[in-house]
This record gives C-alpha cells, sequence and structure tokens, in this order.
C-alpha cells in the first residue's frame, strides 16, 4: 500500500527545463544563472527585498546570526513553538536562546511575553543581540507588535518565514518585515528545491555580504584568500534549477493547500453532528495565510475523550501519516538550560495538537482513504 505523506515535493513541468540546461551548460556548481535566476524569480515574488540562494533555511539563520555580530554568550530571543532549525544557529554561535512562548490566535510569538523577556533582561543590564519570530504552518506572526517593541530596544528581527513562503500581513510577504528574512525549500516545504533556502533582505549590501560568507570568505585575489571565516552553504546551479520551475507554480500550490485546509474544514463540520468538536487554526484579520499544513487541536473534554494521538494511530495503521505540532524548544532536552517567558501556551497546543496530510499531489483515492477512516474513528468510538 502506498503511503500518504504528511507533504511531499510536487514538481511541475518546468523544472526538469532548467535542470537540463545546467547540465546543458556543464554548470554543476554552487554558482551559475540558475542561483541568479531563482534569486531574482524570489525578489519579484516578495516585492521589496533581495535574496541570497543557501544551502537550506538553517545556513540562512545560521549566515543571518553572523551578519548580526552575534558573540558567544551574546541573547537570541526565539519563538519556542517552532522547528529546531530556528534555534539550532544560536547554539552554532555560541550565543543563549531565550524562548518566547506562543499566544493563541496565531500561535506565533507572544508580543506579552516578548516584552517580558525583553523588559527581564534590560533590568540585568542586557540587551539581546536578535529576535526570531516564526510564521509557523504558513499564519503571520503579530509583527506590528512584535516589530515595534524589537525596535524600542534595536534589537534586530530575523523573520524565520521557512513555512510561509506567499503568505502576507497587511498585504506585505512574510519575511520582509524584520532586518532579514528566511525562506526554506527543503522537500517537505510549500515548493522545495530537494533541500535549499534563502536569506533575504532590503539591504541589498547585507546580502552581498551573505553571499561572501557563504561561499567560504572569499577575498577577492588571484589566489585563494581569506581574511574572515566562511561557509560552505550556496545553493548549487542544479538545484536552483528546480526553484526556478517551482517558483512558477508557487501560488497554484498555494491555492491547494488552501483547498486542502477548506476540504478538512468541511469534513469535519460533519463531526459536529455526533457531539465532536474539531477546532481549525483562525485566518487572523489582515492576514492571508498559505495553509502550508492543515492543522487541528483536539481538546479530548470538547471529543468525548477523543485525543489527537487516537486519530495519529489510526490514520498510521493505514499507512497516512499524521504528525503532532512542533514540540517547544523549551521542552527541549538539548535547550534544557535556556531561559523561557511564557504561560503554557505553546505546551497545550503541542498536547492537543495535529497535523494532517497536505500534500498538493494527493489523489482522490488518497482523500477517499483518509475520510474513510477519520468516519470509522467516530463509528468505533
Ligand atoms: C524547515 C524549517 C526550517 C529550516 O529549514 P531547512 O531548510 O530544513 O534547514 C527553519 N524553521 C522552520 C520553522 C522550518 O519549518
Amino acid at each position: 500500500m502506498n503511503k500518504i505523506y504528511l507533504s511531499s515535493p510536487h514538481l511541475g513541468q518546468e523544472e526538469l527545463h532548467f535542470v537540463h540546461q545546467a547540465f546543458d551548460t556543464n554548470w554543476i556548481a554552487p554558482l551559475g544563472p540558475n542561483v541568479d535566476g531563482f534569486e531574482a524569480d524570489l525578489q519579484d515574488y516578495n516585492k521589496v527585498a533581495y535574496a541570497a540562494a543557501l544551502s537550506s533555511g538553517t545556513a540562512a539563520i545560521h549566515i543571518a546570526l553572523r551578519l548580526l555580530d552575534v558573540q558567544p554568550g551574546d541573547y537570541v530571543l526565539c519563538q519556542s513553538f517552532t522547528f529546531c532549525g530556528s534555534a539550532n544557529p544560536i547554539l552554532y554561535m555560541g550565543a543563549k536562546p531565550v524562548f518566547i512562548d506562543s499566544e493563541p490566535n496565531t500561535w506565533n510569538m507572544s508580543p506579552a511575553h516578548l516584552q517580558e523577556a525583553i523588559a527581564d533582561l534590560h533590568r540585568q543590564g542586557i540587551r539581546p543581540k536578535a529576535c526570531i519570530p516564526v510564521h509557523l504552518y504558513g499564519t503571520p506572526a503579530k509583527m506590528d507588535e512584535i516589530v515595534r517593541l524589537c525596535d524600542n530596544f534595536d534589537i534586530p528581527i530575523i523573520e524565520d518565514a521557512a513555512e510561509s513562503l506567499g503568505a502576507t500581513l497587511h498585504g506585505q510577504h512574510t519575511g520582509t518585515f524584520g532586518k532579514l528574512g528566511v525562506y526554506s525549500f527543503n522537500g517537505n516545504k510549500i515548493i522545495t528545491t530537494s533541500g535549499g533556502g534563502a536569506l533575504v533582505s532590503r539591504d541589498e549590501a547585507l546580502i552581498q555580504r551573505a553571499r561572501f560568507l557563504a561561499t567560504q570568505a572569499r577575498d577577492p585575489a588571484p589566489h585563494y584568500q581569506h581574511t574572515e571565516v566562511g561557509y560552505n552553504y550556496r545553493l548549487s546551479n542544479v538545484l536552483a534549477g528546480i526553484g526556478r520551475g517551482q517558483m512558477r507554480v508557487l501560488d497554484k500550490r498555494i491555492a491547494q493547500r488552501r483547498a486542502n485546509f477548506q476540504r478538512y474544514q468541511d469534513y469535519f463540520a460533519t463531526w459536529q453532528d455526533h457531539g465532536y468538536h474539531i477546532q481549525f487554526p483562525t485566518e487572523p484579520e489582515g492576514t492571508f495565510c498559505n495553509r502550508w499544513l492543515t492543522t487541528i487541536l483536539v481538546d479530548p473534554k470538547q471529543n468525548k475523550g477523543l485525543t489527537r494521538e487516537d486519530i495519529r494511530l489510526a490514520l498510521e495503521k493505514d499507512n497516512i501519516e499524521a504528525r503532532p505540532l512542533w514540540k517547544p524548544m523549551h521542552m527541549q532536552p538539548v535547550f534544557q538550560e535556556a531561559l523561557f517567558y511564557g504561560d503554557g501556551t505553546s505546551e497545550r497546543l503541542f498536547e492537543i495538537g495535529l497535523c494532517l496530510p497536505s500534500g498538493t499531489n494527493m489523489s482522490e483515492g488518497d482523500w477517499e482513504l483518509i475520510f474513510k477512516v477519520l468516519d470509522q474513528i467516530i463509528a468505533d468510538w
């Protein structure tokens, strides 16, 4: 039986054209015309920010922290409810993460707890060197408040838009609110280069420096000359070709992800007639969500004791992948020493939340099977 994945790559018609071009011209290197073209496509798409195509979203966050001159022992504010790729680069720099809880509306960084953290650190004479909010599952964070708070204390923002390419707030693309923004093109994201990422900024000089640091910080000289530590973080010209093709279907993929979300919402509405109440995240006013993954909350108290694990395990039996929401970073053993400001919101979301299969290439047969298994859960309960 074929497995139904949470989110599998979905290629269009044009990726191979660009990949063939790379082969035909022998540009099989971590630089080249597809990399330039992909960066231009990203810039055209989000309208304002220059882009550096990199080997992953995690690499982009690492470079962003370098650009902000984060030093060992510095503090960096970071959303707790996220994937480890948002936070690991803080440790690469020898810096200290300070995790901020979510608020219930967007599930993203709580401005109230951010304020509490900034004030508390300020009292100790500490100014955090960066703040990393995340637009989780493609829902924009409360950037108006976050930007205002960070501006007041001169804390630069690195927006982790790895999951939110195409999502907007007041019509402005996520990733363009902060000093730096990050996208990911990992295999499970809304578009993919198999593995890849990008760093974006309105500041062209910063992006030029990012490209320099990502190519081993090679100084201009006929020989190899280095005055700084660099990284090997550029995207390959072959993979950037996939990215160029994927950019042409991005808006279509977003429409399809949003249709997936609507389909689940319509389906679970039928559960209400049986006394169940599955909750969905809202689309907060002023936002456009890309609905990368459809997520639900299953509060056992409102669902006759049924838990998200009951649903996940039933789906798994039929080879259908579903997954709990991200386990907050402040609960992860690797970050046990980190500071945390919060009230239990993200812990609760982790406890009752589930991601459902959300690929854009699921067949009608896949959908039928998913709904059949879900129907059976309440029939047996
Ligand atoms: C995927 C992801 C990243 C990291 O991206 P990679 O390209 O996999 O390194 C960072 N943050 C979030 C929230 C992500 O979902």
